[in-house]
């Protein structure tokens, strides 16, 4: 059959979706430098496939500019068209970043971190996943079987990973029956997010070759268990060496990553509404589901909303390397590059503020402390709705100020036409839909 090689020039819209326009492959050195058009209005496409209110309507212009560095090209082998994307940033005709452009505000929050503080970040997006092909069964987790029992979806997922240049840690069979986690190792912030955007969609682009497919929503059914994000970070200065670890600090934490974690914890309930941005995100952020519902830092605690990781070995150098904290009130219904830009930014007002970190929780369930306790302690409920999310985004100045006026305002008018539609639904009805989008 006659074919012309097709390549994609993509970005991740304000819902997580990866949209673009393609083109013959053969003109990808002209596209190279000239990008892609692309239209403003496109910024309101709906996580449910509405077009929200638009500031913009059928007026102006904008272009895809590729990043050369996110080059896809995955030959499966069966047969099928090659995977062929790159992943943008969205320019004004001038050839200047757009001001909504969410790859764009994280290279912002980098540099910021960096000109205020000389620091960066590394960081991970560790995924779960359902399988639909897994020939799942009850206490499957963790199962040598289940692995073998999803065939060749794994092995052809890690393979597709390799090939699109994302590096793979580890990969098992999770807790709910065909979910599976896969990690990645940490690296620069934008490097990381667009490593999570290509590792979803090699996923769906091995279940699709396996005629089948994955879900990354947070929750697939109102009474089973979750597909979380979590999103693991550490600081590190401009030597290159890690800077979060201090021997002598508490729980081993330095006093530049103590002031960090707590401007997170600060503004983590409004966090949450780039985080875990939809009404299924809800459905897992329950109490006891070994997410992060309450804004305590806790010391290798599945249930705080930062965890504080465990290290391996005794050397003190290992331990520093390895040192690092995971943000677990995320899902994959977020836009990575916005997410990474708010927990930036968030840490950034804590070391400007030069804020104390607040005591981590050891052992402790904050559900168990009185009011006054967790006030005293800093511990805050994270909404528990994405409505309440998006409140303590409206209550939060600072937190708003992350992000230029017009690209908060389109966030939030998209969102809201999202949630407009949800609004009736039963759990069961979210689930199925969110399901099918993520
Ligand atoms: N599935 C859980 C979540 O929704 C996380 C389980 C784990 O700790 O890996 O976040
Ligand atoms: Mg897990």
């Amino acid at each position: 059959m006659l074919r012309e090689p097709l390549t994609m020039f993509c970005y991740t819209d304000l819902s997580g979706a990866v949209r673009g326009k393609g083109f013959p492959s053969r003109l990808l050195e002209k596209r190279l430098k000239g990008g892609i058009g692309w239209t403003p209005t496109n910024l309101m496409f709906t996580a449910l496939g509405t077009i929200a209110e638009s500031v913009w309507g059928s007026f102006g212009d904008l272009t895809l500019m590729p990043d050369p560095d996110t080059r896809v090209e995955v030959e499966f082998g069966d047969g099928t068209p090659a995977e062929r994307f790159y992943l943008c940033d969205v320019h004004d005709t001038d050839g200047t970043p757009w001001n909504c452009c969410p790859r764009t505000l994280l290279k912002e929050a980098v540099a910021a971190l960096k000109a205020r503080t000389g620091l960066t970040l590394r960081a991970t997006f560790e995924h779960e996943f359902v399988y639909a092909g897994a020939h799942a069964r009850t206490a499957d987790n963790y199962a040598l079987d289940a692995v073998r029992r999803h065939g060749a979806f794994g092995e052809t997922f890690l393979a597709a990973l390799t090939a699109a240049g994302v590096p793979v840690d580890s990969y098992l069979s999770e807790f709910a029956p065909g979910q599976f986690e896969v990690t990645v190792p940490p690296l620069e912030p934008l490097a990381a997010c667009d490593a999570a955007v290509t590792l979803k969609e090699m996923a769906r682009a091995t279940a699709w070759r396996l005629d089948s497919s994955v879900s990354f929503s947070p929750r697939l059914s109102p009474d089973g268990l979750g597909s979380g994000v979590h999103i693991h970070f550490s600081l590190w200065d401009e030597a290159g060496d890690p800077v979060s670890h201090a021997a002598s600090g508490p729980h081993g934490v330095s006093a530049r990553a103590g002031s960090f974690l707590a401007g997170i914890v600060r503004h983590m309930p409004a966090l949450l509404a780039f985080t875990a941005p939809s009404p299924v995100s809800y459905l897992r952020l329950v109490p006891h589901a070994w997410t992060g519902i309450w804004s305590n830092i806790g010391v290798r605690d599945r249930e705080a909303g930062i965890r504080i990781c465990p290290t391996f070995g005794q050397s003190e150098e290992a331990t520093a390397r390895q040192f690092n904290f995971e943000f677990r009130a995320a899902d994959a219904t977020a836009n990575p590059y916005l997410a990474l830009a708010v927990i930036i930014r968030a840490g950034l007002a804590g070391l400007d503020e030069n804020l104390t970190m607040p005591d981590p929780t050891v052992g402790e369930d904050p559900e168990a402390m009185t009011p006054a306790t967790r006030e005293a302690r800093s511990i805050a409920r994270l909404p528990s709705s994405v409505d309440a999310a998006m409140a303590a985004l409206a209550a939060d100045a600072t937190v708003q100020g992350f992000l230029p006026k017009p690209l908060l305002e389109a966030y939030r008018v998209n969102k809201a036409g999202e949630f407009a539609i949800a609004r009736d639904w039963a759990p069961e009805e979210i689930c199925r839909r969110y399901a099918e989008i993520y």
